[in-house]
Parts: structure tokens; C-alpha cells; sequence
């Protein structure tokens, strides 16, 4: 039901989260980190709700969401996973000096950086750089068609 490349890109995302909240545990002591740190590290990938849900409405369907079927809207927001957010996350931290923001940063940008690696449009998680494209699925990735062929 999901696909391979999804379930070893959770995998990825839970083991990074799971070792980032040691870190922070094991310096704070203060167990509310992990809870920022699934926020920040697992959580977020919950805006593929938002795509899933702009296209289909609120008809949902576990397997066409694991799919990433919402992809046949040709339209990819992805609001919460930009570079952008983080730097902002990043400033608001160290203004802030608030141990549970900076956890949740450090799991969010970890996050994005693991997604990153595995596009192959290295510019994807700009989300300026979605928008300067219109969120347009087909310029923001190359093999999409190959992706959508596979749902009929
Ligand atoms: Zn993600």
C-alpha cells in the first residue's frame, strides 16, 4: 500500500528524529523536546494534507494519499517544507533563546534536508522558488510523468 520510496523515506525521517530528540533529551532533561522534535522531524509532512485536500476535497482516501495520487492536480504546495521557513525558524531561535523552538528548527531542517537530498531538483524545497513556478508539479520535477503513468 505505500510505496517503497515513501515507507524508507518515513523510515529515514522517524530514525533522524528519533536520534535528534536523544540529543536534545540527554542535554535538556526536559521531555517535552520530543515532542517538538516529531513536530518538527515527522509531523510536518502532514502538509501533503493540504495538496491531497486542495485537489480531491475532503473525500479522503488513505491509499490515493500514500500514493501521492494528489499529484495528478500538477500542483505541488508542500507549505510547511521550504528553506525559507527554516532560516526564519533559525532567526526566531536565537532571538528567542527557546530551547523547545530550536528543537523543533534543528528536526524541521533536518527533515528538509533528508527530503533534499532525495530530489533531484536540488531547488525543490525553496518555496520561493515552487512559487516563482507557479507550484507547477511538471517544471519542479522531471520524472513526474513517470510517477503519474503508474496510476493508471
Ligand atoms: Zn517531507
Amino acid at each position: 500500500m505505500i510505496r517503497k520510496d515513501t515507507f524508507w523515506d518515513l523510515t529515514a525521517h522517524f530514525t533522524a528524529t528519533l536520534l535528534i530528540a536523544a540529543l536534545f533529551l540527554i542535554y535538556s532533561k526536559d521531555p517535552k523536546v520530543i515532542l517538538y522534535c516529531f513536530l518538527g522531524g515527522v509531523l510536518v509532512d502532514l502538509d501533503h494534507l493540504i495538496d491531497y485536500f486542495l485537489y480531491f476535497g475532503f473525500n479522503f482516501n488513505l491509499k490515493y494519499f500514500f500514493e501521492g495520487r494528489f499529484l495528478l492536480s500538477r500542483r505541488i504546495y508542500l507549505f510547511l517544507h521550504g528553506w525559507e521557513l527554516v532560516l526564519v525558524l533559525v532567526l526566531l531561535s536565537f532571538l528567542n533563546k527557546s530551547l523547545g523552538l530550536w528543537t523543533f528548527t534543528v528536526s524541521l531542517g533536518v527533515h528538509i534536508f533528508i527530503d533534499n537530498i532525495q530530489r533531484d531538483n536540488k531547488l525543490f524545497y525553496l518555496f520561493s522558488y515552487r512559487l516563482y513556478h507557479k507550484f507547477n508539479a511538471e517544471k519542479l520535477c522531471p520524472n513526474l510523468s513517470e510517477r503519474l503513468d503508474s496510476f493508471v
